[in-house]
This record gives C-alpha cells, structure tokens and sequence, in this order.
C-alpha cells in the first residue's frame, strides 16, 4: 500500500492532534522506512523486469554476430532493390552498413534472386535474412547460397512436408530461422476467436509457428511479431515475453513516412525495449532505409541501450531567436554523425540563456546577434563572427579531448 503525499500531511497532522510531537516523529520514522524500502524494491523489481527478458533469451548465432541472453541489440534493415540485381543490392547495403546497419534482409520471391544471395554476400561484411514468402524452394536454395538466417512463416509454405525440408537443410549449416507473423495475415481461426486482430491472437499465431518448427526438432529461432497497431503490438510482445525464451525481432511494421513513422515506432518500441524485451530491432519507414538505421540508433541510445555518437540537444527558439538556429541545428546534426564521441552537444539560440540552458551539454554553441559564443560545460569560452561557429564546433570536435 502507499501513500500520496497529501494523504501522509493529513495523517501526520491527526496524530499530532491525538498523540503529540514524539509519537508523529515515532509512525513517521516507520512510514518513510516503509516508503524508502518500498522505493527501493519497486526500482530493484522494475531493474530486474527492465533486464530480465533480454538477458534470458536464447543465445543464437547469426552468421558472425551473435543476439540472445543479454548481447547488445543490433540494428537491422532491409534493402529495397530488386535482390536480382546484385549491383544495386549490394550498394544499398554498403550504405546501410556505413550507417550503422548490422543485419540485412533481402527478399527471395525468385530462384534469381536467392541465387544472388551467394554473390551479394562476398561483397558485404554484416549477416544477411533471406525473406521467404510461400515457396520454400527459395528458403532451401538461399541457404545453399550462404544466407546466415532465413525469415519464413512456417504456416504459408506448403505444408509439413516443406518444412521439414526447410528446417534439415537449416538445421545442416546451423542457420537460425526467425518464424514471423503479421497481424495483416492473421489466421481467420484466430481472429475468430479473439473477436478482431489482437494480442492474444498474434501470439498463439506466433507460438503455433514456433512449435511446428520446434516438432521438426529444431529450436534455432527468433520471433518477430508484427502489428502496424503500436498498443496492439506492444502488448503482444509483453504477452510473448511472458510465455518463450526465443530472442525477438521487434518493430512496428508498415509504420509509415518518415514523420508518422519514426513516431510510431519510437512509441512502440521505446515501450517494448523499455520492458526489456527485444534482442534485434528494425524501424520501418517508407523511405531511404539508411533513414530506418538513423531513427534506430537514436531510439537506442535514447533509452542509454547503446552508447556511442554525438547527442545534439538545440533550444526550441522563442522571441530573442536573432540566427537562423533550425538550419544551425540541422547542419551541426549532420555534421556530428561522422565522430564516434560519447558526449552531448548543445545548439542554442541567444547569447543571454543559451549558456546557462546548455549547462549539462559538453560543448555547445549560441546565436547571437551576428555573432555568437562557444560554450564548455555552461562556461563562455570564445566569441565569434556566427559565421564561424559551426567552423569553430568542427575544431573543437576535431581535437576532442574530454
Ligand atoms: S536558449 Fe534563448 S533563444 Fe533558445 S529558447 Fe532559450 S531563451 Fe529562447
């Protein structure tokens, strides 16, 4: 039971009345032991949800990485280019690699293109999912192609038959299989059954999944539940971390462009890995997919899941706004991503608060009228021409010493 703080002043404020000073400090003493000790186990039981699922996950071996029982959750995408054509493939995945992609997916709809998944994977340096709709000839021969996981839904590609094919020949080279399910092709059993698309629905969908591959006597796998429903898909995958071990790719899918998009998906999966579940991520926008790799990372580090990169903080601008801050911020956003530093810089917009509101920032700079300050930890250290201080962040970041 706790206790709101005007409900402890009141209480307080009656046991003085009846029983004097010494009485009111005796309860009290053991009215906030209570409250610290019950503080206490509430953030010690909230740390142990926040670590549990993630640290518990099955390890599984995705070409040379590795996810599962608490390894860092790596980014993933997926190429937008017709996998046949191996040029363009590759060149979008170096792209994405350059970016902070870690895992790639292609799709494989044609014997061509599973067969360029052999040629694709000499020329790039991250695990490559080949993903499976349907014909489990183009799971079998992306696999004998060298793909490091495959992405099926056991339950669309023909039957038992097919899938013990599938699953010998990934069980041969130790090739994960990450069994998905999307709530856009939800089985009509399961939406009858649960009223509608929901959470329940799309874990029984998945964890049916799980055990047809589990009764071919396998268990290399990761799940990935889809929903393009940010409450419906959050929820899910509270469900299924309540009920498998298996790691979980998470995503909100068909999420959208890159405004409604990347909100989604921050909502979503900042509720998911919150709790902490997930083990591989993917943000999906409608768009450049080195954007998905951006927004990811960003995701990430917000909830401090990954360290590493600048963290740009920038003002909001108000009335005393005299530079053209929105296109500071966003040239000094471009600027940082090429520094591997872990601190955070700080674009302001007035030489009067700027530097005071940029006190937890490392390093920060503030507009002023034409001119503008270079700011260390809240402190003024330089004056310049505001032509010169995205130059003069450059420097300073060029010879960052901490
Ligand atoms: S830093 Fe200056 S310009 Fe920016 S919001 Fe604060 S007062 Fe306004």
């Amino acid at each position: 039971m706790t206790m709101r703080n005007n409900e402890a002043c009141d209480y307080k404020a009656s046991l003085k009345n009846a029983f004097g000073d010494a009485c009111v400090a005796h309860c009290f003493f053991h009215i906030d032991f209570f409250h610290i000790n019950f503080f206490l186990l509430s953030t010690f039981f909230r740390k142990k949800v926040i670590m549990s699922y993630r640290e518990h996950t099955k390890v599984i071996q995705i070409g040379d990485r590795v996810i599962g029982g608490g390894n860092p959750i790596l980014i993933q995408s997926m190429t937008n280019t017709p996998t046949e054509d191996v040029e363009a493939t590759v060149e979008q995945t170096l792209r994405l690699e350059q970016a902070g992609c870690e895992i790639i997916r292609c799709t494989c709809p044609t014997e061509e293109a599973a067969r360029a998944i052999g040629e694709i994977k000499k020329r790039i340096h991250i695990p490559l999912v080949a993903d499976i709709h349907f014909d489990y000839r183009m799971a079998i021969m992306a696999m004998e192609n060298g793909a490091d996981k495959i992405r099926i839904n056991p339950g669309n590609i023909g039957g038992r038959d097919k899938i013990e094919a599938v699953v010998k020949c990934a069980k041969e080279r130790n090739i994960p299989i990450r069994v998905g399910v999307n709530s856009g092709s939800l089985e009509k059993n399961l939406v009858e059954k649960y009223g509608g698309v929901t959470a329940e629905g799309l874990v029984e969908s998945a964890l049916d999944k799980v055990r047809m591959i589990e009764e071919c006597d396998y268990d290399r796998m990761v799940i990935s539940i889809k929903s393009s429903n940010v409450l419906i898909c959050a929820r899910a995958h509270e469900l299924l971390a309540q009920k498998s071990d298996y790691p979980l790719h998470v995503g909100i899918t068909e999420a959208g462009t890159l405004y409604s998009g990347n909100i989604k998906s921050a909502v979503g999966l900042g509720i998911i890995l919150y709790q902490g579940i997930g083990d591989t991520i993917r943000v999906s926008l409608t768009g450049d997919p080195v954007e998905e790799i951006k927004s990811a990372k960003k995701i990430l580090s917000t909830l401090g899941l990954r360290k590493g990169g600048i963290d740009v903080v920038s003002c909001p601008t108000c009335g005393r706004t005299k530079i053209d801050l929105v296109g500071l911020a966003n040239q000094v956003e471009t600027m940082v991503q090429g520094y591997d530093l872990n601190i955070k810089v700080a674009v302001m917009g007035c030489a009067v608060n700027g530097p005071g509101e940029a006190r937890e920032a490392d390093i920060g700079i503030a507009g002023g009228q034409g001119e503008g300050l270079l700011i260390k930890r809240g402190k003024i250290v330089r004056k310049m021409k505001e032509e010169y201080l995205l130059a003069a962040l450059k420097e300073e970041l060029d010879n960052w010493k901490g």
